[in-house]
Parts: structure tokens; sequence; C-alpha cells
């Protein structure tokens, strides 16, 4: 098969092609290395690529399957490849964070999402890039530097996931895994005209992500559409000793792709008027609303609600997401993760010259805020204010979803900003993030998919919300809503060979 068509065929398409022998993983895993040695010099989406590691699982699995492996057979994705994003530990695979602090630092395990997906017989491709740490919208605070937009060149991919999602949204990936602590997976889906999804937390296990903020980061799918994201939570869901947040497995939703039905007759779908309101640019808002009317004509009643709490989240993000950081990345001093600084006296000032070298500014920014409000006297004022803000959003939420199966908001209130705009402006970087981050703060699973074009040709996203552990029926009305329009299938090569035929 041709490498581009490979590329452009879903994870699904391509594991039933694997399975019934039209292709094989081998060609699969050359097909993505073809796509990433042409896309790479526009994207950067990668900060490693794992080619030998891919080509020996891709062969191991080729040669199981015919050898008529019955679980792989019975496993969907088996031998697709997948692009991961570098806070997943990976054995012996540099894992980076996009942080010059980790160095060359290899994990010497292999982080539970990254074991199951091996299992289910998916093959690793790559490790993608990031804003350090994840502290970021745009990937343009990595320490590898910026990733670019597929789309536009001169515009970011979004973040912290943009590598991911880039990869997915350039077809130099068939699907890939991020994180989401506070959008970093649903806003640069959106850039990238991709879909993604953030899990309600507590489904998918943290043991290996390298925490920015533990109480709110959550692993979760990038793909092309969303039975991609429904199979890859059937493989990375699921109760996980090693996380002591990991929901117990009784209460996980039972499976995933199976409940994609299409169905949502009679589903109760809210539209907050403050979204609607809220600076947006006017395709977003064009989006959102058009994404209603399409679900109302599916069968789905719509209806205009109010999110009166809208104006805190920003604040109350910041303040927990900051405070946690600073505590966690306070084991990356130099005594056991790759770099350390040259030239010191004492322990005192390797730590120091360390730390100062070795993180960017977003991110000693955030330890430095983050340790003043857990400081003592502003413990109190900043800190718990923020918890107790939290407390109150999530029973807000809960009112909502007493009466509603779901709520639909931007993913962003605009399109891919250009690149630089966000690092020159930081507070209008974090207030960008506006509806992406109550999600987080409530724990809920949140979905993007593609939902428009603006008048610059840049991919819109819109969000589909649903209570703590309502996971499948979000995915649902995301399927329900593909099934109806083409947005999710449009890529930047797809767009530009339809553009030359019309001109032709
Ligand atoms: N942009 C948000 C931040 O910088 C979210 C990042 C994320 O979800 N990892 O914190």
């Amino acid at each position: 098969m041709e490498y581009r068509e490979i590329c452009e065929m879903t994870a699904l398409q391509l594991g039933q092609a694997i399975r019934e022998k039209k292709t094989t993983s081998t060609e699969a895993v050359s097909a993505v290395l073809a796509a990433i040695e042409e896309k790479e010099p526009q994207t950067h989406a990668y900060i490693t690529i794992c080619r030998e590691e891919a080509f020996a699982k891709a062969s191991e699995v080729d040669a199981a399957l015919a050898a008529g492996d019955e679980g792989l057979l019975a496993s969907p994705l088996a031998g697709v490849p997948i692009a991961i994003k570098d806070n997943i530990c990976t054995k012996d695979i540099k894992t980076s964070c996009a942080s010059k602090i980790l160095g060359d630092f290899a994990p010497f395990y292999d982080a539970t999402v990254i074991e199951k997906l091996e299992k289910a017989g998916a093959v690793m491709i790559g490790k993608t890039n990031m804003d350090e740490f994840a502290m970021g919208s745009t990937t343009e605070t990595s320490a590898y530097g910026p990733t670019l937009n597929p789309w536009d060149a001169g515009r970011v991919p979004g973040g912290s996931s943009g590598g991911s999602a880039a990869a997915v949204g350039a077809r130099a990936a068939v699907c890939a895994l991020g994180s989401d602590t506070g959008g970093s997976i649903r806003q640069p889906a959106a850039y990238c005209g991709v879909t993604g999804f953030k899990p309600t937390y507590g489904t998918v296990s943290r043991y290996g992500l390298i925490a920015y903020a533990s109480s709110l980061d959550q692993i979760g799918p990038i793909a092309k559409d969303v039975k991609d994201c429904a199979a890859l939570m059937d493989i990375i869901s699921g109760h996980d000793e090693m996380d002591g947040t990991s929901l117990p497995q009784e209460m996980q939703p039972a499976g995933y792709l199976n409940a994609m039905n299409g169905k949502i007759t009679g589903m109760r779908i809210g539209i907050p008027k403050e979204a609607v309101e809220k600076g947006l640019e006017p395709d977003v808002k064009k989006a959102i609303l058009d994404m209603g009317r399409t679900l109302q004509n599916l069968g789905a009643e719509v209806e205009e609600i109010s999110l009166p709490f809208l104006d805190y989240v920003i604040p109350t993000y910041y303040i927990i997401a900051a405070a946690e950081a600073s505590s966690n990345l306070s084991r990356f001093d130099g005594v056991r993760y790759g770099f350390r600084a040259e030239g010191y006296e004492d322990l005192t000032e390797m730590y120091s010259k360390t730390r100062s070298q070795g993180f960017g500014e977003e991110v000693k920014k955030r330890i430095l805020l983050g340790t003043f409000v857990l400081s003592s006297g502003y413990y109190d004022a900043y800190y718990k204010k923020a918890l107790q803000v939290k407390a109150i959003i999530k029973q807000e939420f809960d009112k909502i979803f007493s009466r509603f199966d779901a709520i639909l908001l931007p993913a962003a209130p605009s399109t891919a900003p250009k690149l630089g705009e966000s690092l020159a402006d930081s507070l209008k970087m974090y207030l960008s993030d506006i509806f992406t981050v109550s999600v987080n703060i409530a724990g809920l699973p949140g979905l993007s998919v593609p939902s428009g074009f603006d008048r610059e040709g840049m991919p819109v996203g819109t969000q589909i919300i649903g209570p703590a552990l309502g996971d499948v029926n979000v995915l649902n009305i995301g399927y329900a809503f593909q099934q109806a329009t083409d947005w999710h299938k449009a890529s930047p090569s797809a767009c530009a060979a339809a553009a030359e035929k019309e001109v032709r």
C-alpha cells in the first residue's frame, strides 16, 4: 500500500487492514516513518523517533498474527503505530518532559498505559513534543523548540500535547496519547483539527505519567475520530493498584467502543450562555451553535443553560496547579535525574544552579507562584480559598448534570494563535484556558471534536462535557456528531489536494 494511504486511515481501519492481511504492522511502521520524514521538517512534532524498537515490535506482532495468536487477533489496534507524549515513562527510552533538567533520562519502567498498549499489540513510533512539564497552551515552552501547526506553520499547535495533536493532524501519526491537566489534550486537538478525549479522573492510570498537578492530570487519546478514541480507552483504562487515585474496576465504564451506537435521541444537552457570549471569535461561536443544531436534528434536546462560575475557574486552576507543581517538581534537583549544573561549591549551590539552569522560564514562574500560594500567611488566602472554590464548582456541575446529560463548550475562545503571540502575553494565554480547566477541576470527561473552520481555514473544535463517569455518553454524542458531519475527515494534505483539483 502507498504510505499516504496508510497514514490517512483511522487506527481502527488500519488495525482491520492488518488483521485482514491487506497490509502488515511492519508496512504500517514504514509508512508512518516515511510520513514523519516528510512532515517533521515543517511540524517538529517529535522529540524521539523509536525506529528500531518500532520495527522490532511490528515484526513480533506480524509473526504472532500470522501464527494465529488469538489475543492479538481479537485486539482492534494490534500492529497499529502510536505516538506517545514525552511525559509518559517508557522503559529505556528517553522521556524528557521537553525539559533540559531531565537531560537524557531514560526510565527503568513503563507507565501502566504503555504496558497496556504493548499487551494490545500497539507499536510505539516515537515520543512527542510538549510544553515543558506540560505547562503551557502552545508547545512553545519546550526546551527542544516549538512544534508548528500542520495547517499553518506560522501558528502554534496548541498545548501542552501539541506534538501529539500536530503529529495526528499532519498524518505523521495514526493516533497518539496526550495528557490533560487543564486542557492539554482537548485544546491542541481543536487547534490541529483532530479528536481529543480527557477521561474522567481516575479511569486511566497515572502510574508513570510524570506529574504536573496530580489531582488534575489525566492521560487520554488524541486521534482522527471518536471511535479511535473509544478503542484506545478500551486499552488504556481500568483500575491500577499502582495509582492510588485509580477508581475501582466496578466503578469504571464497562467498555467504550462497543457502546458507540450513535443514538442520542432524548439526550439533554445544555449550551451555556456565558460561553457563547464570552469574547468568542465569530467562527468559534458559529461552530458551537451549529453543533447544537446538528445534535438537535439527531434527536437530542438542546437548551440554553448558565455556568455562573466561569469567571472563577482560571484563578482557581492556576493556584491549585501551580501549588501541586511546586511540590511535584521538587524532585528535580540534580541528584537523580538527567541534568546537573557544573561548578558548585556545596549541595545547596548544586541544587540552585541545577534548578536555575535546568528549568525554563514558564516552569520557574509556576514553581514560584506555587511556593508562594502554599507559604504560611498566604496559604489560607490563596490555596485554601482555591480548594473551596473547587468544591463549589463541583457542586454547580452536579446541579447541571442532574438535569442534563452533557454540555457543549468551545475548546478555546479562538483558533490557533500565531507563534510568539502567547509567549509575549502569558496572562492572555492563561485566560484562553477558560473553557477547558473546569473539566479538570471537577474531574469530568471532556471530548473535543472538530466542528468547523474559521475564515482563514484554521480548524475549530467544540467540547462535549459530561458528568463524572459519563464518558461513554460523551463519546457517543461525539460519535453521533461525526456520523452526521465531515469536519473530522479533513486533513491538511487532503484539503491541499482538493484545492489543487479545484484549481485545475
Ligand atoms: N494550559 C494549561 C496550563 O498551562 C493546561 C496544561 C495542561 O493541561 N497540561 O497549565
